[in-house]
Protein backbone atom coordinates (compact mmCIF):
# COMPACT_ATOMS: atom_id res chain seq x y z
CA UNK A 1 0.00 0.00 0.00
CA UNK A 2 0.92 3.62 -0.50
CA UNK A 3 3.50 3.07 -3.46
CA UNK A 4 1.29 2.59 -6.15
CA UNK A 5 0.48 5.00 -8.95
CA UNK A 6 -2.82 6.48 -8.08
CA UNK A 7 -4.55 6.92 -11.27
CA UNK A 8 -8.28 8.05 -12.07
CA UNK A 9 -10.38 4.82 -13.33
CA UNK A 10 -12.57 7.15 -14.56
CA UNK A 11 -10.77 9.73 -17.16
CA UNK A 12 -12.54 13.13 -16.80
CA UNK A 13 -15.02 12.52 -13.93
CA UNK A 14 -13.45 13.76 -11.36
CA UNK A 15 -10.44 16.11 -10.22
CA UNK A 16 -7.67 14.34 -8.51
CA UNK A 17 -6.76 16.72 -5.63
CA UNK A 18 -6.34 14.69 -2.95
CA UNK A 19 -7.38 16.79 -0.19
CA UNK A 20 -10.78 18.25 -1.88
CA UNK A 21 -11.58 16.06 -4.67
CA UNK A 22 -14.38 17.49 -6.92
CA UNK A 23 -16.67 15.85 -9.61
CA UNK A 24 -16.28 17.58 -13.11
CA UNK A 25 -19.69 18.86 -14.44
CA UNK A 26 -21.39 20.71 -17.20
CA UNK A 27 -24.15 23.78 -16.95
CA UNK A 28 -26.46 24.26 -19.32
CA UNK A 29 -25.79 28.02 -20.18
CA UNK A 30 -29.09 28.31 -21.01
CA UNK A 31 -31.73 26.65 -18.17
CA UNK A 32 -28.48 26.36 -15.42
CA UNK A 33 -29.17 22.63 -15.10
CA UNK A 34 -26.10 20.33 -13.94
CA UNK A 35 -25.10 17.28 -15.84
CA UNK A 36 -22.71 14.64 -13.79
CA UNK A 37 -21.94 12.48 -16.26
CA UNK A 38 -20.82 15.86 -18.21
CA UNK A 39 -23.24 16.23 -20.91
CA UNK A 40 -22.05 18.84 -23.86
CA UNK A 41 -23.58 18.18 -26.96
CA UNK A 42 -27.18 18.86 -26.64
CA UNK A 43 -29.09 20.04 -22.88
CA UNK A 44 -31.36 17.07 -21.88
CA UNK A 45 -34.06 19.33 -20.49
CA UNK A 46 -37.55 18.46 -22.67
CA UNK A 47 -38.02 22.48 -22.25
CA UNK A 48 -34.11 23.78 -23.69
CA UNK A 49 -32.31 24.38 -27.01
CA UNK A 50 -29.33 24.43 -25.30
CA UNK A 51 -26.55 23.40 -27.10
CA UNK A 52 -22.99 25.43 -25.14
CA UNK A 53 -22.21 24.12 -21.86
CA UNK A 54 -19.95 25.45 -18.82
CA UNK A 55 -17.42 23.35 -16.84
CA UNK A 56 -17.89 23.29 -13.04
CA UNK A 57 -17.08 21.23 -10.33
CA UNK A 58 -19.82 20.28 -8.14
CA UNK A 59 -20.26 20.90 -4.34
CA UNK A 60 -18.29 18.19 -2.39
CA UNK A 61 -20.88 17.84 0.48
CA UNK A 62 -24.06 16.74 0.60
CA UNK A 63 -27.01 14.76 2.19
CA UNK A 64 -27.86 11.03 1.92
CA UNK A 65 -30.98 10.54 0.55
CA UNK A 66 -31.12 6.70 -0.05
CA UNK A 67 -28.86 3.91 -0.30
CA UNK A 68 -28.21 0.19 -0.56
CA UNK A 69 -26.06 -2.50 -0.68
CA UNK A 70 -25.11 -3.49 -3.86
CA UNK A 71 -24.27 -7.49 -3.94
CA UNK A 72 -23.37 -7.83 -7.54
CA UNK A 73 -20.60 -6.74 -9.92
CA UNK A 74 -21.86 -3.12 -11.31
CA UNK A 75 -22.03 -3.21 -15.10
CA UNK A 76 -18.66 -1.18 -17.04
CA UNK A 77 -17.55 1.19 -17.03
CA UNK A 78 -17.53 0.41 -13.29
CA UNK A 79 -14.67 -2.35 -12.58
CA UNK A 80 -14.64 -4.31 -9.56
CA UNK A 81 -11.55 -6.05 -6.84
CA UNK A 82 -11.52 -9.91 -7.45
CA UNK A 83 -13.04 -11.48 -5.55
CA UNK A 84 -15.96 -9.05 -5.45
CA UNK A 85 -16.84 -8.01 -2.35
CA UNK A 86 -20.39 -6.17 -1.69
CA UNK A 87 -20.70 -2.96 -0.55
CA UNK A 88 -22.78 0.47 0.11
CA UNK A 89 -23.85 2.69 -2.54
CA UNK A 90 -25.62 6.05 -1.56
CA UNK A 91 -27.69 8.48 -3.47
CA UNK A 92 -26.56 11.51 -2.23
CA UNK A 93 -28.21 14.75 -2.70
CA UNK A 94 -25.46 17.93 -3.38
CA UNK A 95 -25.90 20.77 -1.26
CA UNK A 96 -25.37 23.18 -3.73
CA UNK A 97 -26.99 21.88 -6.31
CA UNK A 98 -29.61 20.09 -5.38
CA UNK A 99 -28.94 16.85 -7.80
CA UNK A 100 -28.41 13.39 -7.29
CA UNK A 101 -25.04 11.78 -7.22
CA UNK A 102 -24.79 8.03 -7.18
CA UNK A 103 -21.36 6.62 -5.53
CA UNK A 104 -19.66 3.81 -3.33
CA UNK A 105 -19.80 4.35 0.30
CA UNK A 106 -16.14 4.41 1.28
CA UNK A 107 -14.91 0.66 3.02
CA UNK A 108 -15.83 0.10 6.50
CA UNK A 109 -18.86 1.84 6.63
CA UNK A 110 -22.13 -0.98 6.63
CA UNK A 111 -25.30 -0.73 5.65
CA UNK A 112 -26.47 -0.35 8.85
CA UNK A 113 -23.97 2.61 9.77
CA UNK A 114 -26.07 4.84 7.28
CA UNK A 115 -29.23 6.80 7.46
CA UNK A 116 -31.50 9.10 4.99
CA UNK A 117 -30.29 12.75 6.23
CA UNK A 118 -26.76 12.03 7.22
CA UNK A 119 -24.09 14.26 5.86
CA UNK A 120 -21.33 12.80 3.59
CA UNK A 121 -18.26 14.27 1.82
CA UNK A 122 -16.67 13.35 -1.68
CA UNK A 123 -13.05 11.41 -1.12
CA UNK A 124 -11.44 9.48 -3.21
CA UNK A 125 -10.34 6.07 -2.89
CA UNK A 126 -9.55 3.05 -5.09
CA UNK A 127 -12.08 1.26 -7.11
CA UNK A 128 -9.14 -1.68 -7.94
CA UNK A 129 -5.81 -2.32 -7.95
CA UNK A 130 -3.09 -3.84 -10.39
CA UNK A 131 0.44 -4.23 -9.41
CA UNK A 132 1.94 -1.01 -10.29
CA UNK A 133 -1.66 1.35 -9.86
CA UNK A 134 -4.55 2.20 -7.69
CA UNK A 135 -7.66 3.06 -9.94
CA UNK A 136 -9.38 6.26 -7.76
CA UNK A 137 -13.44 6.51 -8.15
CA UNK A 138 -15.18 8.84 -5.89
CA UNK A 139 -16.50 7.33 -2.76
CA UNK A 140 -19.25 8.98 -0.01
CA UNK A 141 -17.86 9.35 3.15
CA UNK A 142 -19.89 10.31 6.63
CA UNK A 143 -19.10 13.20 7.77
CA UNK A 144 -19.09 12.75 11.76
CA UNK A 145 -22.63 13.65 13.61
CA UNK A 146 -21.86 16.43 16.28
CA UNK A 147 -19.24 17.65 14.40
CA UNK A 148 -21.05 21.06 13.67
CA UNK A 149 -20.03 22.31 9.85
CA UNK A 150 -16.48 20.62 9.62
CA UNK A 151 -14.54 21.79 13.35
CA UNK A 152 -12.78 19.65 15.04
ZN1 LIG B 1 -30.61 23.66 -20.90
Amino acid sequence: MGTKTQVPALEGWFTLDPDTPALLATRCKACATYFFPRESYFCKNPDCLGREFDDVELSRTGTVWSFTNNCFKPPPPYRSPEPFVPYAIAAVELDEEKMVVLGQVVPGVEISDLHAGQRVELVLDPLYEDDDHEYLVWKWKPIDVGDAEGTR
